[in-house]
């Protein structure tokens, strides 16, 4: 009877927790980043028993640690606006919110499943002088890990570049970022490696098999004496078919998460990108589940 205790416990106690909201939902159903790929989400890991905890906003002052005061005075007056990323109503409690899930992520390192993504979101929008936030406002891991103040790995396999985390912190000796994206792709950033920004370019669709060779290579590389977390900006993009594929699959996901247990350290992930929402309800669970050792 202990031994069934135990596991029963063992089965449901380790299970990482999902960070969610209601009120991510509410806004640019007819955007390519729209409810749909959170909801699908959000209802396949409820089916699989996940416990769900719901995100406070991040203050002001959360903000500011990483963001200038005139991008925040503007994102409040709903002022910010380009081609991919629009001035939805409320923007900025939205946007506030999903910060927050973020940093309860951090907090119980959980899983934030919130929208909108972040990755792309620079100290003052747009980043590194691309033309477009890439559907971002905040760029919510980034307020997490200096929320958190300890010295963290950021680990980006969205498919994508996240030019804004690496110029936010860009000259900051407590971060580690390391990015696994394709290129030639929008940002158009990140193809060489600078300072404490370790960039690994992908062509499109190169398969597990490169992509997982690249991702030992790259977390060899790591100096793991000089973080003490680790941020998983933990998009789903590269999936085959969806938007920056790399023509990973669900498998691939279950073996990236291996990896990240491996580093020993505690983790926290926060989504990013992926369009395509029960495929990243799926992803998810995979991800977690290599994470976990769980079958
Ligand atoms: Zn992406």
């Amino acid at each position: 009877m202990k031994n069934v205790a135990y596991l029963c416990m063992d089965a449901t106690g380790m299970k990482t927790k999902i960070v969610f909201s209601e009120k991510c939902l509410n806004y640019g159903g007819w955007h390519v980043e729209g409810p749909t790929r959170v909801k699908m989400a959000h209802d396949f890991l409820k089916e699989k028993n996940y416990e769900f905890l719901e995100p406070t906003p991040a203050s002001e002052e959360d903000l500011l640690r990483v963001h200038e005061p005139d991008y925040i005075w503007n994102l409040k007056k709903g002022l910010v606006e380009d081609s991919d990323t629009p001035a939805y109503d409320n923007i900025f409690e939205l946007a506030r919110l999903s910060a927050g899930g973020a940093m309860l992520a951090a907090e119980i390192n959980g899983f934030s499943i919130m929208r909108p993504p972040g990755h792309h979101a620079g100290r003052s929008g747009a980043a590194s002088g691309i033309y477009t936030r890439g559907f971002c406002y905040l760029n919510n891991v980034a307020i997490a890990v200096r929320a958190l103040g300890k010295p963290a790995l950021i680990l980006d396999v969205d498919g994508h570049h996240g030019n804004g985390t690496q110029e936010i912190f860009q000259s900051d000796k407590k971060v580690i970022y390391v990015s696994l994206h394709r290129y030639p792709f929008y940002p158009g950033t990140g193809a060489y490696s600078e300072g404490n920004s370790m960039n690994f370019p992908l062509p499109a669709d190169c398969g597990e098999k490169k992509y997982l060779e690249t991702l030992d290579k790259a977390l060899g590389m790591v100096d793991t004496g000089k973080f003490k977390v680790v941020a998983v900006s933990a998009g789903f993009d590269t999936h085959r078919g969806d938007l920056a594929s790399l023509g990973l699959t669900e498998k691939s996901y279950r073996e990236i998460g291996k990896r990240i247990a491996v580093l020993k350290k505690p983790v926290f992930f926060v989504l990013e990108g992926g369009y395509v929402g029960e495929q990243n309800g799926r992803d998810i669970d995979q991800l977690l589940r290599g994470y976990e050792g769980r079958i």
